[in-house]
């Protein structure tokens, strides 16, 4: 009996395409993610972008508890309860960025029963998430055109937070928050100016924001 949470989870070896494009793409007809991306179709399986892109993970954390002394315990995993009639029920949620270095990145959020599952479920949609960066030299003051930063100023929201990316010239480096910088390096951005509002502080909506941003970037291409 397949459980309902880890379906979908398997192994790429034993993957049987379900889609048209899961089995172009095993039978190697497709060979690159650009074609799918090209025809405007909607990537069902994440099996699809494990064959086609060598991928990294990156989990954001996004959980913290004080911890003893002041100060907060960071924790890849954020874990929120909530009262049911038989006691305490948690629900576990996690932030995961997928991306090969080199112009391709997702994102995905998840939750599940257990810390491995909501990660597991969370790398799977990152997957399905999966977009082309828009590289570039944007900078006025660097000019080298290369895919080193961002081809032009962009904006990203969620929630409360609001994100602006700018290119930066070469040596700059990624000037932001931590989190942020797994999402830039798995992009494969090594320079870029940031600049939020809001609560910023929210690790979830930051990168989600960050995201929205590099999308937001493709739908002016
Ligand atoms: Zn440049």
């Amino acid at each position: 009996m397949v459980d309902e949470e880890t379906q979908g989870l398997e192994s790429i070896e034993s993957w049987i395409p379900r889609t048209k494009i899961g089995k172009d793409v095993l039978e190697g007809k497709i060979t690159s993610i650009d074609e799918i991306f090209e025809r405007g179709e909607k990537i069902k399986e994440p099996e699809i972008v494990d064959k086609l892109l060598k991928l990294k993970t990156e989990i954001i954390w996004i959980g913290g508890s004080p911890g003893k002394g002041g100060g907060i315990k960071r924790t890849p995993t954020r874990r929120t309860a909530r009262m049911h009639r038989s006691g305490r029920r948690y629900k576990i949620s996690s932030l995961v960025v997928v991306g090969n270095e080199d112009g391709y990145v997702g994102v995905g959020r998840s939750v599940g029963t257990t810390h491995q599952i909501a990660i597991e479920k969370a790398i799977k949609k990152a997957k399905l998430n999966i977009i082309p960066v828009l590289r570039g030299c944007g900078s006025w003051r660097c000019r080298c055109n290369e895919l080193h930063s961002i081809k032009r100023k962009t904006e990203g929201k969620a929630g409360s937070v609001r994100i602006v990316l700018m290119p930066a010239p070469r040596g700059s480096g990624l000037v932001c928050s931590e989190e942020l910088k797994k999402l830039f390096m798995l992009a494969g951005i090594k320079d870029i100016l940031t600049k939020s509002f809001g609560k910023t502080k929210t690790r979830f909506n930051h990168v989600l924001a960050a995201f929205d941003a590099l999308k937001k970037l493709n739908a002016s291409r």
